[in-house]
């Protein structure tokens, strides 16, 4: 059963390659950007405590995330295996998902060096409907301006997906994030992967490290 992290700089691949290996798998990606912004658009009220930190580049505060990350891992759908998608995303955050008593299996570290990032954010487009994400010039919808996975025509460029928004989140990353590298090394969880190369090869070796996890 398959109970991973991805880790990673923001525009790494993370959720692009945890929605293929989720597919596969046939497990749910659990992404707290995703449900953060669900939250937004609904317009609860967790939601415009969240939207104020996202829109300027800063972590959500980790118990607003934890709970959200809590509530979601108890329903029915996750006991077969998960994917958690940009979370843990701090030490504290880490440390709740231990306490909870969930014991991952790995984390799926994608390395990519920084200079690439930049421009991976800001061609970001995502499907309104289904989530699925492209890139106007690296993983481009076969016909433009419509989703492959569901026909739908509302491709839309996150609000927070500019290069300046961009900066903070990488500098939110290098101090917050990267220490959970370590952390998971500590405890013989951590995989690297080499997050430079197409789509497809860098799923091949994300799937070549979930294969000796089952083993
Ligand atoms: P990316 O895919 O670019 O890494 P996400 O969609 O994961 O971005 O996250 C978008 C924003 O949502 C973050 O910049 C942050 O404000 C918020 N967010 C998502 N996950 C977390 C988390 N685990 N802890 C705190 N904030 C989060
Ligand atoms: P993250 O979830 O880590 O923020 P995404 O999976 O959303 O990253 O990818 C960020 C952007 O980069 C998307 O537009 C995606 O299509 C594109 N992308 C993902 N992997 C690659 C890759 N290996 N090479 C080029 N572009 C990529
Ligand atoms: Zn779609």
């Amino acid at each position: 059963m398959a109970r991973l992290i991805m880790l990673g700089p923001p525009g790494a691949g993370k959720g692009t390659q945890a929605q293929r290996l989720c597919a596969k798998l046939g497990i749910p990606q659990i992404s707290t950007g995703d449900m953060l912004r669900a939250a937004v658009a609904a317009g609860t009220e967790m939601g415009k405590a969240a939207d104020s930190y996202m829109s300027a580049g800063k972590l959500v505060p980790d118990e607003v995330v934890v709970g959200i990350v809590k509530d979601r891992l108890a329903q029915d759908d996750a006991q077969g295996g998960f994917i958690l998608d940009g979370f843990p995303r701090t030490v504290p955050q880490a440390e709740a998902l231990e306490e909870a008593g969930v014991a991952l299996q790995g984390a799926i570290n994608v390395v990519v060096p920084a200079e690439l990032l930049v421009e991976r954010v800001t061609g970001r487009v995502t499907c309104r409907d289904c989530k699925s994400m492209y890139h106007t010039k690296y993983n481009p919808p076969a016909k433009d301006g419509v989703c492959d996975n569901c026909g739908g025509t509302d491709l839309y460029t996150r609000s927070d997906d500019t290069e300046e928004v961009f900066r903070q989140r990488l500098t939110s990353y290098e101090a917050k994030t990267a220490p959970l590298v370590a952390f998971y090394q500590s405890r013989s969880l951590c995989h690297d992967v080499d997050g430079v190369g197409d789509l497809d090869e860098i799923q091949a070796r994300i799937e070549a490290i979930v294969v000796s996890l089952q083993g």
